[in-house]
Order: structure tokens, then C-alpha cells, then sequence
């Protein structure tokens, strides 16, 4: 059970039917209480989170998100382009998710938005130099799942209605639309550094970090967000963390990418801009002085 992306797809072994769909296609399934495969697919789990999956999921078990990634999650790199992912960690020794009960999955109302898809992928997919992602489907069809073998048709649009996947997906829209624009970004920017994938890693999946960030000093001294609209992030209720985790993602489109959205106070922005200026400019002097070292090896070889 995953989410793809689309340069995932499609493997010759996969169990996604090669064949990108519309919502308005109609598939053949039903997933319901007494199927000979009841929890199959809880029992051997490979679940990515987006952001909004943990802000959920955090919430539903009363856990900071720091605490709930400890126990319930495990970090990964998307592809090889050093794109930090979460996915559910199995319970230990298992492959089984540690929400999978013999009555079903206990944290069904929150539940990810992977399972929630399942058996339909979602493929997102974003031409070069734009943020709008265009959806399309996959069907996923593995042996153990007899759902398929359900006497009920629908359209892609209808059952994703049913999973309450219009308020995951539009709440995921945001970091998938990064994830897109990083990837592609490709080679020639190369590996994201360590400390852009440190704040990537907690802007999107440590929200309760992310939070005390956002009420730091130095955030307030840098970034001049109008005071109602920190207040209005930094609240307790559900509203009050998804605008948090959506201002996550304009301030990574910012520090990321250079998108200016989030105004910052004239005389420390300036600050900041020297500082970056002077680093790239050591980094490029100890690249140089790198290469020169090499060269000068390498002459040694010749004589
Ligand atoms: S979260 Fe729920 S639906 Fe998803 S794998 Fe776990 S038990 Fe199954
Ligand atoms: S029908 Fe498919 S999704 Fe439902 S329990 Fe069986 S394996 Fe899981």
C-alpha cells in the first residue's frame, strides 16, 4: 500500500496496472468487514506519511509530533536525490502496522492517506517550471486482495469521496507539489545540503518543532509576519496546525526556492543575504582550493 509518484511507475513486476486513469474512470471493488482477506494488507505495510497523515495521526493519539515520529515512523530517502520521506514503521519484528487491530485499523478516522487510496495509486505529476500537479490514477492489483472480486463499480472520483480524500489530498497539495519541484530540480542543482533537508524534514513532518521555530526570536526578527497571523498558526486546534503546515510550505518555497511570499524585515534580510553571499563564496573558495590540490597530484603522478 503506497502512494507513487509518477517516476515510480511502472516497474515490470509492479502490482500497479501500467495504465494511468482519470477520476471518472470506473473500477470494480469494495473492501468490507468479513472478506476472506480482512487485514491482508495491514500485514505487511510499506506506507509513506505526508505531513497532514502525521498531523492527524499525532493528534489522534494526543502525542508531539517529535514523540510520534520516534515511534510510529521511520525516515527515508525518496529516489536518490536525498529527499527526506516518512513511512509507517511496522510493529517490531513484524511487518504488520501497529495500528492494525483483529476489528480493523483503530486509527480509522485518521487513517493515512495511502490507505485511504488503496488499491488505487495516485500518480502526481507536474510539468518543468510549473507548481500545479495534475493527478492521475493507478489501479494496484495485488493477489492477496479480493476486494477486486466485489460485486460494486464506481468511479475513482466517487470512491476517493467515500475515503474523505478530497480534504487529505488538498491538504497534501502543498508538500507534494515540493517533493515534485525538488526532484525535478535533478542533478544539476545536486543533493539538497544537510541543513536544507534538516529544515525541510522538520518543516514538514515535525510540526510541534516547526511550531516553536515559528515563536522563536529569531524567526520573529527575520520574517515579518503580521502578529494575527502568527497567532492564528499557532494554536492548539486543528485549523490552527493546518495553517501552520501550510505556511510550512510557502516557507519552504521561499527558503528552497527563492520564492518570496513571506516578507522579512529590511535590515535582517540584508543580514541574511550577506551571510548566504559570503558562505557560497568560502564554499566556492574550498572548492577551488580542493580542485588546485587535486591538480597538483595529479601533475605529481606524471613526473
Ligand atoms: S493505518 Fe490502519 S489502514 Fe493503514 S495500514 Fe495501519 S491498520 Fe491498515
Ligand atoms: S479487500 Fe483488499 S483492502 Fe480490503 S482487507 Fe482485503 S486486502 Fe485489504
Amino acid at each position: 500500500m503506497d502512494t507513487y509518484m509518477a517516476k515510480d511507475l511502472p516497474f515490470p513486476e509492479s502490482p500497479v496496472v501500467p495504465q494511468m486513469m482519470d477520476g471518472s474512470k470506473v473500477i470494480q471493488f469494495r473492501c468490507r468487514k468479513g472478506i476472506a482477506c480482512w487485514n491482508a494488507c495491514c500485514s505487511n505495510i510499506d506506507i509513506s506519511l505526508t505531513p497532514y497523515d502525521i498531523l492527524r495521526l499525532k493528534r489522534r493519539l494526543g502525542l508531539a509530533s517529535a514523540a510520534f515520529l520516534r515511534q510510529y515512523a521511520v525516515p527515508y530517502e525518496m529516489e536518490k536525490d536525498g529527499i527526506a520521506g516518512v513511512k509507517l514503521k511496522p510493529a517490531e519484528g513484524g511487518s504488520a502496522c501497529q495500528f492494525m487491530t483483529p476489528e480493523g485499523c483503530s486509527v480509522y478516522e485518521d487513517r493515512p492517506t495511502a490507505c485511504r487510496y488503496y488499491p488505487v495509486a495516485l500518480l502526481s505529476m507536474r510539468r518543468q517550471d510549473e507548481y500545479v500537479d495534475r493527478d492521475a490514477y493507478a489501479l494496484v492489483r495485488e493477489e492477496h486482495c479480493l476486494g477486486h472480486n466485489e460485486p460494486r463499480n464506481l468511479a475513482i472520483d466517487e470512491y476517493r469521496a467515500e475515503q474523505g480524500l478530497q480534504e487529505y489530498d488538498e491538504q497534501g497539495r502543498g508538500w507534494r507539489q515540493l517533493v515534485l519541484k525538488k526532484k525535478s530540480s535533478g542533478p544539476t542543482v545536486g543533493k539538497p545540503s544537510v541543513r536544507s533537508r534538516q529544515l525541510f524534514f522538520m518543516t514538514c513532518y515535525d510540526i510541534d518543532t516547526f511550531r516553536a521555530f515559528v515563536d522563536s526570536g529569531p524567526f520573529k526578527d527575520l520574517y515579518d509576519v503580521p502578529e494575527e497571523e502568527i497567532k492564528a498558526m499557532l494554536g492548539d486546534s486543528l485549523e490552527s496546525e493546518q495553517a501552520l503546515m501550510q505556511f510550512g510550505f510557502r516557507f519552504l518555497r521561499q527558503v528552497l526556492f527563492g520564492e518570496e511570499t513571506i516578507p522579512m524585515h529590511k535590515e535582517a534580510a540584508e543580514k541574511r543575504r550577506e551571510q548566504v553571499r559570503e558562505k557560497t563564496a568560502q564554499a566556492e573558495r574550498e572548492a577551488a582550493g580542493k580542485l588546485a590540490r587535486a591538480e597538483d597530484r595529479d601533475e605529481g603522478f606524471d613526473d
